[in-house]
């Protein structure tokens, strides 16, 4: 298991993770900037846990990310 969360107030909508892992991020329609497909949210940070099969495509998300608010660990 792995947890991917995101610090979502930071986002600038710049799409990046949604090219690494189009199934875990998309823009939203209403304010442009990125979700986390699944996550639930305490504030405005974001958080899921997903299986270790998604660990390539977001860290490559997490690298891609330019102002770093995803960040991806093993459980
Ligand atoms: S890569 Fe980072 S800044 Fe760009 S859309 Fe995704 S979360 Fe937002």
């Amino acid at each position: 298991m792995i947890q991917i969360t995101q610090f979502r107030n930071k986002c600038i909508g710049c799409n990046a993770c949604v090219e690494a892992a189009p199934y875990r991020w998309a823009i939203s329609r209403k304010d442009g900037k990125c979700t986390l497909v699944g996550a639930k949210s305490v504030k405005e940070i974001y958080t899921i846990n997903v299986p270790d099969l998604e660990w390539e495509d977001n860290l490559k998300a997490a690298e891609a990310c330019p102002v770093k608010i995803i960040h991806i660990k093993k459980l």
